[in-house]
C-alpha cells in the first residue's frame, strides 16, 4: 500500500500541492455544517494530520469516523488554515478496519495503571507512542556514541553457564522434564541440555572484558536477565543493558566516559524529540527540559563513600534503613544524596569491599574497592561500574574469600595472567535512563511487555 508517513506530510513543504495517500487511526472526529474534520495518527510523528472532509463533494462512511478505527485517505496537500504545518484535503476516504466503541482507550485520560493491563493497546495513546519513540532515539545515540569513539558492538552470550556473582539472581535454562529425578544435582546437570548448569546472563561483563583486553574499547547493549524479587517500580526481570568496557582504563576514565554518555544521551533526545521532551514537562513531570538542559551542561558530582556515609549519619532519623560505614545504600539514602544534597547526578565512589563484587580493584586502603555508582534524582542507581582488579594474586584471594569455584573462571583469571592491564567499565540500565528522560515514573511504563515476578506475557 504506497502511501507516506504523516511526519512527511506535515512537515515537507514540496508536498504542498500534491495528491498524496496516508494511513492511520482516527484520534478525533469533528463535524460542522459544511466541512468536517478527521485527526489522524500513524505514529510517525506527535502532532497528528488533520483531514479535512469537504461535505459536499464527500460523504465518509460513519464507520471511518469511529475513535480507532483505521482508514486510508486520499488527498491534496495544502497549508494549514490555522497554525503551522500542512494538512489534507480529501477525496476520499477508505476504512481499513472499524473500532468498534468498547475500544479500551478512549479520550479521556486513563490511568497508566489501567493501561499496563493492556500492553497490546497502550501503544496508541500519545504518552506511550512518545516514550518509544523517545526510547528508539536514544538506543540510535548509543550506538552512535561508541561508534564515534572506535568502541566496537560485542554481542556476549545470553545463555551462559558464568553466573557473574549473581548466583540467586539467576534464571535457569534447561530442558529437562519437570519430574526429571536424579539422585543427585550434578547427575541432573550432566544429563542436562549442556552438560553443565546454564542459565540466563545476569550481564556480560565477564565477557566484555575477554574482547576489550583484545580490541581495547567495546560495548555490549542487550537484554539482561535478574530473577530478583524485587517488585520495585526501578526492577524488571527482562532489562536492556548498555556495557562498555575499557582497557587501560582507571576508576576515573570510566567515570569521565559515563558522564560524556549520559550527557551526550541526553543532548541527542532533547535535540530529536523535541516535541516528546515538550509533551513529558507538560503532562509527565514539570520542569524536564529545564532539568536535562542543565544536567548536559554542568559537571556531575562526585563524592566517596565514606563522605556519603558521614553525610548520611546525620540524617539517620528520616530513614527506613539507618546507615553505618559498611551499609549497602538503599533507594532511600541513594535518592537523598542526589536530590537533597547534591541535587544533580553525583558518582558515589570507592565502596566497601564487602558490599561490592569479586573482580572489582583493591585500593590500597584494604578496605575498599574502585567502584561507582551514579545516582540521579528520581531514580537513584542508573549505573554502576567499577575498575577491574588486574592483579592476578588479588583476584585469587578475593574469590577465595568468597569460596568462588575457581576452575569456572580459568579463563577470567588467565586475562590476568597472560599480559595483564588495568581496565574498567559500567553497566547502564537503558530502561532506567528511558524513566530519566521521559519523566515516567515505573519501569514498567517504559518497557513493551514488562517482566516482573509473577507477571509475563
Ligand atoms: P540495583 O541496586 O538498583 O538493584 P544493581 O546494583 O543490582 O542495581 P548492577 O548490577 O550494577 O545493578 O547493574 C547495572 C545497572 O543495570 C544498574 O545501575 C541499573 O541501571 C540496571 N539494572 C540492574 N538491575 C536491573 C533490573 N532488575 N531492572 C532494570 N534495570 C536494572
Ligand atoms: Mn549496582
Amino acid at each position: 500500500m504506497k502511501h507516506i508517513d504523516i511526519y512527511d506530510v506535515l512537515n515537507n513543504p514540496t508536498l504542498i500541492g500534491q495528491e498524496t495517500v496516508v494511513c492511520g487511526w482516527v484520534r478525533t472526529f469533528r463535524d460542522s455544517a459544511q466541512v468536517s474534520f478527521l485527526e489522524l495518527a500513524d505514529g510517525t510523528s506527535f502532532p497528528r494530520l488533520q483531514v479535512v472532509i469537504d461535505k459536499s463533494a464527500l460523504t465518509v462512511d460513519p464507520e471511518c469516523t469511529k475513535l480507532g478505527a483505521s482508514v486510508r485517505v486520499k488527498g491534496m496537500v495544502v497549508k494549514a488554515f490555522k497554525g503551522e504545518g500542512n494538512e489534507l484535503n480529501a477525496s476520499s476516504v477508505a476504512l481499513l478496519g472499524k473500532c468498534p466503541p468498547e475500544y479500551p482507550i478512549q479520550k479521556k485520560r486513563t490511568t497508566l495503571d489501567f493501561l499496563r493491563t493492556i500492553p497490546h493497546l497502550r501503544l496508541r495513546t500519545n504518552t506511550f507512542q512518545a516514550v518509544f519513540r523517545v526510547r528508539s532515539v536514544a538506543a540510535q545515540a548509543i550506538h552512535r556514541f561508541f561508534h564515534e569513539r572506535r568502541f566496537f558492538y560485542m554481542n556476549t552470550p545470553l545463555v551462559t553457564a558464568s553466573d557473574c556473582e549473581g548466583a540467586g539472581e539467576m534464571f535457569r535454562v534447561t530442558t529437562q522434564p519437570w519430574n526429571a529425578s536424579y539422585k543427585t544435582e550434578e547427575e541432573y546437570y550432566k544429563n542436562d541440555f549442556f552438560g553443565v548448569k546454564a542459565g540466563l546472563s545476569v550481564s556480560g561483563q565477564l565477557e566484555g572484558e575477554v574482547a576489550a583486553t583484545a580490541l581495547g574499547k567495546i560495548y555490549t547493549f542487550g537484554p539482561s536477565f535478574r530473577a530478583e524479587n524485587s517488585n520495585t517500580a526501578r526492577h524488571l526481570a527482562e532489562f536492556w543493558h548498555v556495557e562498555p568496557e575499557i582497557a587501560f582504563a582507571e576508576l576515573p576514565d570510566v567515570i569521565e566516559i559515563a558522564e560524556e554518555l549520559l550527557k551526550y544521551l541526553i543532548r541527542a533526545v532533547l535535540a530529536e524529540c523535541a516535541e516528546e521532551t515538550k509533551f513529558f514537562d507538560t503532562f509527565v513531570e514539570k520542569g524536564l527540559i529545564d532539568k536535562l538542559t542543565h544536567v548536559a551542561e554542568s559537571d556531575f558530582a562526585v563524592c566517596e563513600y565514606t563522605e556519603a556515609i558521614e553525610i548520611l549519619k546525620k540524617e539517620n532519623a528520616r530513614f527506613q534503613f539507618p546507615v553505618e560505614w559498611g551499609s549497602d545504600l538503599q533507594s532511600e539514602h541513594e535518592r537523598f544524596l542526589t536530590e537533597e544534597v547534591f541535587k544533580r547526578p553525583v558518582f558515589v565512589t570507592n565502596y566497601p569491599k564487602e558490599i561490592k563484587s569479586f573482580y572489582m580493584k583493591q585500593n590500597a586502603d584494604g578496605k575498599t574497592v574502585a567502584a561507582t555508582d551514579l545516582l540521579v534524582p528520581g531514580i537513584g542507581e542508573i549505573i554502576g561500574g567499577s575498575e577491574r582488579e588486574a592483579d592476578y594474586e588479588k583476584l585469587l584471594t578475593a574469590m577465595k574469600e568468597r569460596k568462588m569455584d575457581l576452575d569456572a573462571y580459568k579463563q577470567y583469571l588467565d586475562l590476568r595472567v597472560f599480559g595483564s592491564v588495568p581496565h574498567g567499565g559500567f553497566g547502564l540500565g537503558f530502561e532506567r535512563f528511558v524513566m530519566y528522560v521521559t519523566g515516567m515514573e515505573n519501569i514498567r511504563d517504559v518497557t513493551l511487555f514488562p517482566r516482573w515476578t509473577k507477571n509475563i506475557m
